[in-house]
């Protein structure tokens, strides 16, 4: 039981844990109020052509909108709408509300956006996926080219069924990017054999690809393998000038973060696109 001492350390260890699992409680209970009263939002961050400085669609970021507690980052609650299984209807809605959104944008002119959305390993493991992303489609109108969804590396640890669920949501017309590449299982070896459109390039590498060969190293090595075998590049966690220029100089075509723009709320969006397509 992790570190020995006193019969006190062991107390107050245990303590630890029962608050935990209060804590734990608590937050589920008030996730599950937030599903039913809609305190959940989407932010959309810029994905941007580094040559062309031409946005190319947005990724959609959750947040949640507690009352009392203001705005809950990610970070704090998809593992725990993992673990209780309320991904699902929580992912439902924000693949609905994405598309709805970017179809909205469409209809005012922002053309040839595509929007990105995260999916959760939860969700492709439900059966009905397939048929739910096809159901929202059509509802929203959305065309699916104009669809991607994201997934962390860890839906490849179940190779066999991850293809096949992929090749599903392929033959919808929807694309398929894997998230922070080059941090999880996936290997350069096995990318090949993936049904995916594009690699994103994890901020960890690309944090100090300025400064670190090795990271440089690492990218130049990821954009290889990408267009050896037909994938598109994007770099996530650009927030320097310098970050954007040797990527771009290694050759990666696309890249959001920061320096471009934080992720946006639905106006801050549209007044970002406005400014845009004034300077252009
Ligand atoms: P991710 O999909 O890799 O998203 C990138 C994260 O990096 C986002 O954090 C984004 O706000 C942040 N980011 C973007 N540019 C920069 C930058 O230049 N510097 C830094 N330091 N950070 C930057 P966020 O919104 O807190 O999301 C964290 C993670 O939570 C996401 O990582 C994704 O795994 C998950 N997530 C977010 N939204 C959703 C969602 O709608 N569904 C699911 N299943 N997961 C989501
Ligand atoms: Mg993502
Ligand atoms: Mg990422
Ligand atoms: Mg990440």
């Amino acid at each position: 039981l992790v570190k020995t001492g006193t019969k006190n350390d062991y107390l107050f260890f245990n303590k630890t844990i029962e608050y935990q699992s209060i804590e734990r409680r608590l937050l589920e209970s008030a996730f599950r109020i937030a599903l039913k009263e809609k305190q959940f939002y989407l932010e959309y961050q810029p994905k941007i052509n580094l040559k062309s400085d031409q946005i190319i669609g947005m990724e959609a970021l959750v947040r949640w909108n507690h009352p009392d507690l203001g705005t809950i980052p990610p970070g704090k609650f998809i593992s725990l709408a993992e673990e209780t299984g309320l991904i699902i209807p929580l992912g439902e809605w924000i693949l609905y509300e994405g598309c709805r959104q970017a179809k909205e944008w469409q209809d005012k002119g922002l053309d040839n956006l595509v929007i990105s959305i995260n999916v959760s390993v939860r969700q492709l493991e439900d059966p009905e996926f397939a048929k739910k992303l096809t159901q929202i489609l059509e509802e929203t109108k959305l065309a699916p080219e104009f669809l991607e969804i994201e997934l962390t590396e860890s839906v490849f640890a179940d190779i066999q069924n991850t293809i096949s669920i992929l090749q599903e949501i392929r033959a919808i017309g929807v694309q398929v990017s894997v998230d922070d590449f080059g941090t999880g299982y996936s290997s350069l070896s096995y990318i090949k054999h993936l049904p995916i459109d594009t690699l994103k390039i994890d901020a960890s590498f690309v944090r100090d690809i300025h400064v670190n060969e090795e990271s440089r190293a690492i990218v130049r090595a990821i954009i290889h393998i990408a267009n050896s075998i037909g994938l598109k590049v994007i770099a996530e966690g650009i927030e320097l000038q310098d970050q954007a220029t040797e990527l771009s100089i290694e050759g990666c075509r696309f890249g959001q973060g920061y320096y471009y723009s934080r992720p946006l709320k639905i106006e801050a969006f549209e007044q970002f696109m406005q400014k845009r397509l004034v300077t252009i």
